[in-house]
C-alpha cells in the first residue's frame, strides 16, 4: 500500500470544489488517512516548491498558495501516487484531459485546484512535511474486499 499527498489549493477552497474533489478520490476507492486545513507560509512553500525557486513566477505561485488556507489530504491505496497524479491531470488545466480534476475544473496553469505528489519518494517527504505521525491514521478499510482482489496487495 502506498500513501500520497494531495493539497486542495486556494483555487479549490474559494471555488467551492472541496467536497467535489475529495468525493472523487473517495469514490475511486482511495482511503483518507489524514486531512486538515492549514495556512501555508513562505518557508514551507520554498521547501515544497524548491524546484521552482529560480523561476520568475515563483513569487506569484507563493502569493496564490497563501490567498486562503488550504486542505492537506493523505490518501492510501495500491499505487496511490500514480493513481492520484492521473486523476489530477497535467499541470495546465487548459490542456489537461477532460475527466481529470484539472481537466474538468481548471482553465489555468497556476490556479489548477490540486497538488499531488509526483513519485513515491516525493510522497514520503511531502507527507512528513505536512503531517505529524499522530495525524496519520491506520484503520481498516471495511470495503477493502470490494475495492481490491486479495492478490493485488
Ligand atoms: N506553476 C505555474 N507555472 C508554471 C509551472 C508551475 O504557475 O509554469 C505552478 C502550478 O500551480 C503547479 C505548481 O506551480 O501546479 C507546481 O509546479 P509543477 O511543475 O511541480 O507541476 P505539478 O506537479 O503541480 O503538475
Ligand atoms: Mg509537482
Amino acid at each position: 500500500m502506498q500513501k500520497t499527498l494531495v493539497i486542495l489549493k486556494p483555487s479549490a477552497i474559494q471555488r467551492g470544489l472541496v467536497g467535489e474533489v475529495i468525493s472523487r478520490f473517495e469514490k475511486k476507492g482511495l482511503q483518507i488517512v489524514g486531512m486538515k486545513m492549514i495556512s501555508l507560509t513562505d518557508e514551507v512553500l520554498e521547501e515544497h516548491y524548491a524546484h521552482l525557486k529560480e523561476k520568475p513566477f515563483f513569487q506569484r505561485i507563493k502569493e496564490s498558495m497563501k490567498m486562503s488556507p488550504v486542505i492537506v489530504v493523505a490518501l492510501k491505496g495500491i499505487d496511490a501516487v500514480e493513481v492520484v497524479r492521473k486523476m489530477s491531470g497535467t499541470t495546465n488545466g487548459r490542456e489537461a484531459q477532460p475527466g481529470t480534476i484539472r481537466g474538468d475544473y481548471s482553465m489555468s496553469v497556476q490556479e489548477n485546484i490540486v497538488h499531488a505528489s509526483d513519485s513515491p519518494a516525493t510522497a514520503e517527504i511531502e507527507l512528513e512535511r505536512f503531517f505529524s505521525p499522530t495525524e496519520l491514521f491506520d484503520y481498516p478499510q471495511l470495503m477493502h474486499v470490494h475495492i481490491y482482489a486479495n492478490d493485488e496487495y
